[in-house]
């Protein structure tokens, strides 16, 4: 908490400019230090009690991966991204972007179902086919495209259902590709391998959430 009288100078403009940033600097850290505790007391609660999230765990660390605790990191990120794997590092999820514990626990179950994809089928994802395979089934699989969440993206008239959902976001995903030259490409991409992908619904039996 900064000082009272600090906080009231901020408000009627008192503060002359260097302590001014340095309140503003003040309050980008203690928010960054709530949305880190928070972000790993979400993590925490997925992790015990998601079955989505625990399934996907389990099944990552069957097939030779090592997802744990340790390897799922809250931190800051720059861009508009939630989360991101990376299969040296393991998962990270973005504190500053993730709002509620449902949020997380989609974001933590796309991540895993790349882990997944990487350990099982040897996934380049620099290869844009690859990529787009993935990013298909991460959307599909992780209830990030269920009706409610497109409902809250006000996507829910102009696109109807999953397919539309997961065609969007993994076009979306690999137009950010570094391989990827523009949208036209992303969509070539997703288009070829769409049908088979979004119909391979490993490690689930069917899409569930
Ligand atoms: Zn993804």
């Amino acid at each position: 908490m900064q000082n009272f009288f600090t906080q009231i100078k901020h408000k009627f403009g008192l503060l002359d400019p260097s302590e001014e940033q340095k309140f503003l600097q003040n309050e980008a850290k203690q928010l960054e230090a709530a949305q880190c505790k928070q972000c790993h007391e979400y993590r925490d609660w997925v992790l015990a009690n998601s079955p989505t999230v625990r399934f996907l765990q389990q099944e990552v660390n069957k097939i030779g991966g090592n997802i744990n605790e340790n390897n799922i990191v809250c931190a800051q990120c720059d861009d508009m991204k939630s989360g991101g794997f990376n299969q040296q590092l393991g998962i990270l999820l973005c504190q500053d972007k993730l709002g509620s514990r449902r949020h997380l626990e989609d974001t933590l179950a796309h991540e895993l179902v790349h882990a997944y994809d990487y350990c099982r089928f040897d996934v380049d994802f620099l290869n844009l086919k690859h990529h787009a395979c993935s990013e298909i089934r991460a959307s599909t699989l992780s209830g990030e495209c269920t009706m409610l969440n497109e409902f809250f993206r006000l996507n829910f008239k102009a696109n109807r259902g999953l397919q539309a959902c997961a065609r969007r976001r993994a076009i979306l995903s690999v137009k950010s590709n570094p391989n990827c030259k523009d949208e036209a490409q992303a969509t070539a991409a997703v288009n070829a391998v769409f049908e088979h992908c979004f119909n391979d619904t490993r490690p689930f039996d069917e899409v569930y959430r």
